[in-house]
């Protein structure tokens, strides 16, 4: 996944995480991506800042120490509510069903779920680039 810093026509700007760049104009396209604020439609891109992020237990913890981390834990937070509302949850189903949106036969493009360090492999190696968030629970600290 990636994530793309967005601001709508009234200069609200927001976070929001999409499969890769294809999949961003296609849901710009098809007026699918609204601002959280005012529910614009009329969205662009900020800044692009694709992360990959760690989410093995000992890099999260590392994570959960740094400063900077715990800026960014409010924002994550915020991320997982907005995945959680406008994704499906395929859980282990993930790798594939990436593929099916990746080759274009599934129609619901918002999944989200869990891949291990060789599916992500594996699916890099067919072009297609995950990115993985600290799934961040509101009461952790
Ligand atoms: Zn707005």
């Amino acid at each position: 996944m990636i994530k793309y810093i967005l601001k709508c026509k009234n200069k609200h700007e927001f976070e929001s995480w999409f499969l890769n760049s294809i999949e961003f104009e296609k849901l710009k396209k098809k007026k699918l991506i609204k601002c959280i604020y005012c529910k614009s439609q009329n969205i662009e891109k900020s800044i692009m800042s694709p992360k990959i992020v760690g989410s093995s237990k000992k890099e999260l913890e590392n994570l959960s120490s740094n400063k900077e981390f715990i800026k960014v834990k409010k924002d994550l937070i915020k991320i997982r509510k907005f995945v959680e509302k406008n994704f499906e949850y395929v859980g282990e189903r993930f790798p594939q069903e990436v593929r099916n949106v990746y080759y274009d036969k599934r129609k619901n493009n918002n999944i989200y779920g869990t891949a291990s360090n060789k599916e992500r492999e594996e699916l890099k190696d067919e072009g297609i680039e995950l990115t993985s968030v600290p799934w961040i629970k509101d009461k952790e600290n």
